[in-house]
């Protein structure tokens, strides 16, 4: 009998993917390195591999799946089924809702990355309780899911939630996409870890000299007290303050939900994101503003992927 749901997760650089029985609970997962390749077909096949492997290990097949649901960095066309650009991979107009029908024979359903994640906060995680939620992701790029009334907001023509690209310093830096002062442009970790790398070329700072300059490196030196590291954190954290008291102001979230690389130092982030927010929204709301560090781990995304494969009635 069909009474389990496939959850995939497909990252830059690794996926994640889990077996759920029919309340959506995740019985196994398992965690792949993607194959570096620009064309999506070899990936995909080790994919596969990976689920036949998952499969084996609890004694199911395809054809005990009522569905599968698929996460995955964007853009994508959510109509057609396609990878349209993953800039950090290179993959380009994949058919993939169609490659993973025809492997196995059920309804799939695709949905940004960050959506799913949102949407997994909201049911299973940090947002538990609450009908509207804004999951912001910070690690290589800063990114954002919306759930409105129990419900993913995608926009009306689906790209909502480009919070990486919201202006936070009209005077700021170039973006690639053709706009000024980004916010991934000071608060990713790939952008803290650059500007830091700049500036100790010139500051003082236990950074100064080294190579290949990480985002936790630069949390590392904040912990040590490294006064160049502070400056470049604090800054990134002030920004997505701006960010996030812009979301609190438009959307008023029951909670603000910060996942991603970087949020592991969430004991770095929370008071400093707190602070900015609060001065960008009124004192009468101050009592109002909840961020949380993001609940699901590993299995955000798959749990994202699987409770919205259940909802999807398609084919
Ligand atoms: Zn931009």
């Amino acid at each position: 009998m069909r009474n389990y749901y496939l959850g995939i997760d497909i990252g830059g650089t690794k996926t994640a993917i889990s077996l759920a029985d029919n309340s959506c609970r995740i019985m196994d997962s398992s965690f792949i390195q993607n194959i570096k390749s620009e064309d999506f077909s070899p990936v995909q096949s080790n994919i596969f591999r990976a689920v036949d492997e998952l499969f084996r290990r609890n004694g199911l097949s395809s054809e005990d799946l009522l569905s599968l649901g698929i996460s995955c960095p964007g853009p994508l066309d959510l109509e057609k089924g396609l990878i349209v650009y993953v800039a950090t991979t290179g993959w380009r107009n994949y058919p993939i809702v169609d490659e993973f029908k025809k492997k196995y024979g059920i309804p799939v359903f695709l949905e940004n990355d960050c959506n799913c994640a949102a949407f997994a906060e909201l049911s299973n995680g940090a947002g538990r309780g609450c009908n509207s939620i804004v999951y912001i992701t910070v690690s290589t790029g800063v990114g954002c899911g919306i759930c409105i009334n129990g419900a993913l907001f995608n926009g009306e023509f689906g790209s909502a939630g480009e919070l990486g690209h919201v202006c936070v310093d009209p005077a700021g830096k170039e973006c690639s996409c053709g706009g000024r002062g980004c916010l991934q442009l000071y608060s990713s970790g790939t952008s803290m870890a650059a500007i830091a790398a700049e500036r100790s070329k010139t500051e003082d700072s236990f950074l100064s000299g080294k190579d290949n300059i990480t985002a936790h490196d630069v949390e590392t030196a904040v912990r040590k007290g490294d006064k160049l590291a502070l400056k470049v954190w604090d800054d990134a954290m002030d920004k997505l303050g701006i960010a996030a008291s812009i979301i609190f102001l438009l959307i008023n979230p029951g909670v603000i939900v910060f996942g991603g690389g970087v949020s592991n130092a969430w004991d770095l982030m929370e008071s400093k994101i707190l602070t900015s927010m609060k001065r960008h929204v009124y004192s009468d709301l101050h009592s109002k503003i909840k961020i949380r560090q993001a609940a699901l781990g590993k299995v955000i995304g798959t749990t994202g992927a699987i409770l919205l494969a259940k909802q999807y009635k398609g084919l």
